[in-house]
Parts: C-alpha cells; structure tokens; sequence
C-alpha cells in the first residue's frame, strides 16, 4: 500500500473519499496514478471525484472535511503546462468531463450554454450545417471549451475569454452563483461580457476561487467564404517582415489569430486569414497578395493547394472545424487525446509569453529562445499568435524525450527568469511556476472572502516570494 493508499484507508478524509467513490459508481472515481507529458513532478494526488451533475459538485465542495483541498479540471488536456496535475500535493482531482450537458443552443442570438465536459469538437460539431461557429483552438477536439477559456487560452479567432459572456459557479461553500449574462426563462439575454457595476467573472479566470459548472459562450458568424494566404520568408527578414504583417492587420487585410511560425531551420511561414463577404474577401485576398509581393520580404506567397498540412489545419480551424487537430496528437504523440500524457517517449513543454506586436521584439524574443536552446541542448520552437493589432502571445514549445527531460525543464527555467530580464512576461502559467502577479495582500484577501478555508485549488494563481514574477519589477507599490 503506497502513501495516498495508506492515506486513503486511515483518515477522516479517506472515509469521505471512500463514500464518494461509492456513490458515483464505477465511470466516477479514478485510480491514483497519472503521467502529465510535460514531464512536471507528479503530485501526491488522493483521488480523482468525477461527478455527473452540477447537484453533486455542490455536495462534494460543501461536504469536503477539513483540510481536504479540490482541484478542479474541465477535460484536464492542459498539456505543456501540467495536464490535471494540481499546483499543490495532497489534493483530490476534480474531474468535470461528465458534465457535457449543452445546456442550451441559441442560433438567434448566437450562444451556448455548455457544461466544462463539453469539448470543442463536440459543439462545433453541433454548428456544423448552421450559420454560426465556435472559435476554437489547435488543440485536440477533444480539449474543453471552458477550462480553456478559464485559462485565457488562445483560439484561431480570439482568445478565449472574450467567448464568455456568463459563468456559472459553485463557491467553496457549496452556493451556486450566475454572474454575467444568462438567457431569462425565456431565453431573452444580451451576449454581452461585462457585468453592471465590478466585473466579477474574470475573478474567476486564472484563480482557485471557484468551480466553474457551465458558462454562456459566444458564437461566431460563419464567414461567406474564407481563404488563408500562407507567405514564406527567411528568418533573417523576420523583424521587418513582422511590422509589415503588422500594417496589414492593423488594416483589417487579416482576420483572426494572425500565426507566424518559425521552425528550427531558417524558413519561416505567416497564416494569413482573408474572410468575410465573398466579394470582399475576392478584394482583400487580391490586395493582401499584392501588397506582400511588393514588399519584396517574402519568398513564396500561396493559398492552401492541398499540399501542406499545416495550411490545411488551420484553414479548418478558421472555419470552426478542429476535427484535423488530432492528427497532429498522434504524430507528436503516438496517440490520441486520451493517451497524449502516457505516450511512452514524447515530452512536450509550453512557455506562453506577450510580446508587444513589434518585427525587434519578435527578432529579439527568437535570439533569446535560441541562445537558451544552444545552452541547454534543446530544441524550441516560437509560434507567433497575433491576438490584436498590439499583442503578440509567443507560443515557445518544446518537444523532448521523454528520458531527457532534465534539459527540458532547465530550459524551462531559463526562458521564464530570461524573458522576463528582458521585461516580458507569461500570460499563463505552468503547475511549477504558479505565482499570480496581483498585490499579494488584496489577492489573500479575495481568497479569504471566497474561500477561507483553502478547499480550491491551493497555490492556482497565488501570490508567491520568489522572482518569477516581480511586481517591483512592473512599478506595483507597496501599500
Ligand atoms: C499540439 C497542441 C496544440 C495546442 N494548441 C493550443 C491552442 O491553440 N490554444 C490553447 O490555448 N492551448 C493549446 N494547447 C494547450 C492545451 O491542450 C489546451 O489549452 C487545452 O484546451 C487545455 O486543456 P483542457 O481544455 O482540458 O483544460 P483543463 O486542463 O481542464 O483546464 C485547465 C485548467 O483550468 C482550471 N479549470 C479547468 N476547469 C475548471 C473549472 N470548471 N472550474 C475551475 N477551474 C477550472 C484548472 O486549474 C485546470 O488545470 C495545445 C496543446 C498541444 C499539445
């Protein structure tokens, strides 16, 4: 019998856990035991719960013993920055997945109301013959459209967080609260994102204040036609080639996520969209390939001809399809979503940095990636996501083996104390370097007020000494 068994047989909380286990039945609980493919420390972790219904997350969240912590996880895919591994040991994973009510779909005014067990592939394929889509990410289908967006992850169309428009959630005391927008009985609701008076949703994104149980997400006219233009460059070009892609956003000659993505040679590929009404994109497309040819920065300049897989993927995506993400799980991975953490060989990190939308720091924040790469004997690769005419989230991944994981990590280190020296930093977090930049006094302070006894997801987004994250650093005074 191992610790958390021994644990589990003995203590007061043992018991609880026991029970519960029991009364969700078999598909309810899970065995101790879990691999994350970031190669992160596994947690000393004492259960997983997977309740069915919203009912039950209320109980168990009231009726934890105390001392017993809940670590709440949508589809708990959050690979690179720890999959379902809790920040803190000693926790009992929450697993939501069960809960994939689609509660409501509103084609008029354009929302769903999904359960966190509802996955992109599964709403999108909902929209499919209709005239609205979801925004989706280049993760698996099988991935959670609400864990996701707690984490501000990035889509093709936006970032995440902009698709919500209400939450649902149960507070560490088991009360249920709506905040936002909700449709009325009779399904009358404005899609719209704020709150009257203090925005109390997005103190729930990136927090261990609440369990989120279904939220309202809005949806995305599907464009009349869409074409995405692909121009390759040589990374020596890569500052002025970005500031021209800059120009051409900041036009709106591009739409959604604008991607760049620089692999370890030194070609590297932008991802143009061009969408919209027919006639308009027929324009747009002419003038964005007219206007890239005449610049003189880009090699080859084409629209997806069936050969690239990557063009392809994205092109879907754009169109709210990820149903061709997978392929990409299972050549990295060997597997699907499910066995993406166990795969037996490859490792895979994420370091999730903002950059201002500007060719030298992109050109800069690339020498930094490398430099540490050379260092350590690892290789990384930056994608850019241009998520607006002024931000820049710099996908930095590295995929390892997963018997060298030790680079890796130092690696890992290296990128967040480095970019940070150069004054840029994450917009998200792994589950080793968890530390909320807020003022620590007001953020303990909050934590109290929602959970005073630390029942949620100790140390997700908390303050901490150290200095991976430095509010002196950023101008935050003292009190
Ligand atoms: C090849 C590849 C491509 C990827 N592409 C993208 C991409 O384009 N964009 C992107 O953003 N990510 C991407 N990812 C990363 C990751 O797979 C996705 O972000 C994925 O959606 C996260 O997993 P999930 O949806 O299961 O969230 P979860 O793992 O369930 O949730 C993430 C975290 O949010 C918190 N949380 C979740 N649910 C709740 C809840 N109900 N209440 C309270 N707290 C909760 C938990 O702390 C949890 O650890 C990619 C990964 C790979 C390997």
């Amino acid at each position: 019998m191992d610790e958390a068994e021994a644990e589990k047989a003995s203590t007061p909380h043992g018991a609880w856990l026991r029970d519960w286990a029991e009364r969700l039945g078999d598909t309810g609980a899970e065995e101790i035991g879990q691999a994350n493919v970031g190669m992160f420390r596994q947690r000393r972790v004492l259960g997983t719960l997977r309740p069915a219904r919203v009912a039950q997350v209320r109980e168990i969240v009231a009726s934890a013993p105390p001392g017993v912590a809940l670590y709440p996880v949508s589809t708990g895919y959050n690979w690179g920055l720890g999959s379902r591994e809790p920040v803190a040991d000693g926790a009992v994973v929450l697993g939501l997945d069960r809960l994939r009510r689609v509660r409501r779909l509103d084609l008029d005014i354009a929302v769903a109301v999904i359960e966190p067990g509802v996955t992109q592939g599964a709403l999108a394929e909902l929209l499919a013959a209709t005239p609205y889509m979801v925004n989706v990410t280049a993760s698996s289908p099988h991935t959670s459209i609400i864990g996701n967006a707690l984490e501000r992850g990035v889509g093709l169309r936006r970032q995440r967080c902009e698709d919500v428009a209400g939450l649902e959630v149960v507070l560490a005391d088991g009360r249920l609260v709506r905040l936002g927008n909700w449709p009325d009985e009779r399904g009358r609701m404005v899609p719209y994102r704020h709150e009257l008076g203090p925005g109390l949703m997005p103190l729930f994104a990136q927090s261990n204040f609440g369990v989120v149980t279904a939220a309202v997400i809005r949806l995305l006219p599907r464009p009349q036609a869409l074409t995405v233009i692909r121009l390759t460059f040589d990374a020596s070009r890569l500052a002025r080639a970005v500031d021209e892609l800059r120009r051409y956003y900041g036009q709106r000659l591009i739409s959604g996520v604008l991607k760049i993505y620089q692999p370890v040679g030194d070609e590297c590929w932008a991802f143009c969209c061009v969408d919209g009404d027919a006639e308009l994109v027929a324009c747009a497309r002419e003038l964005l390939m007219r206007r890239a040819g005449r610049s003189g920065l880009f090699d080859d300049i084409r629209e997806h001809a069936g050969d690239d897989e990557l063009h392809e993927q994205l092109q879907c995506c754009l169109g709210g399809d990820p149903r061709l993400n997978e392929r990409v799980m299972e050549r990295w991975f060997g597997a699907g979503a499910p066995g993406v953490d166990g795969n037996p060989d490859q490792g895979f990190l994420f370091f999730l940095p903002l950059l201002p939308f500007q060719g030298a720091a992109v050109a800069e924040a690339r020498a930094l990636v490398r430099e540490i790469a050379a260092e350590t004997g690892t290789t990384w690769t930056p994608t850019v996501n241009a998520i607006s005419p002024d931000v820049i989230d710099l996908v930095v991944s590295c995929r390892f083996p997963k018997g060298a994981a030790a680079p890796a990590h130092q690696a890992l280190d290296l990128l967040y104390s480095r970019f940070a020296a150069a004054g840029w930093r994450p917009y998200r977090l792994d589950v080793e370097h968890m530390a909320a930049s807020g003022p620590p006094d007001l953020l303990k302070r909050l934590k109290d007020v929602f959970d005073p006894l630390g029942v949620i997801a100790p140390a997700r987004y908390e303050p901490r000494e150290g200095p991976v994250v430095d509010n002196a650093a950023r101008g935050v005074c003292s009190p």
